[in-house]
């Protein structure tokens, strides 16, 4: 009979450290469209599936380059549509 000891899965290596994402409030800005956490003072905007799925304690709303781009267009009038 094979005994199948439970078998943990190890630490995820890939667990962020939460103080290079934390800024000088102690708020994670997670981007609202695509999740990602931003680098607080910087434009680098990170995947970190953990957080996704279970995102830490004090994460405020924002909204990364690309996301804000593609909000941006979405509302922006066509130009096209100005022309009598
Ligand atoms: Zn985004």
């Amino acid at each position: 009979m094979e005994n199948h000891a439970s078998i943990e899965a190890p630490a995820n290596p890939a667990t962020p450290d939460e103080r290079r994402y934390r800024d000088a409030d102690g708020l994670i800005t997670m981007c609202i469209g695509c999740h990602r956490m931003q680098q607080p003072d910087t434009d680098n905007w990170d995947v970190i599936p953990q957080w996704e799925a279970s995102p830490p304690d004090q994460v405020t709303g924002g909204l990364c380059i690309p996301c804000f781009q593609e909000q941006y267009a979405r509302y922006r009038p066509r130009s096209d549509d100005a022309v009598a």
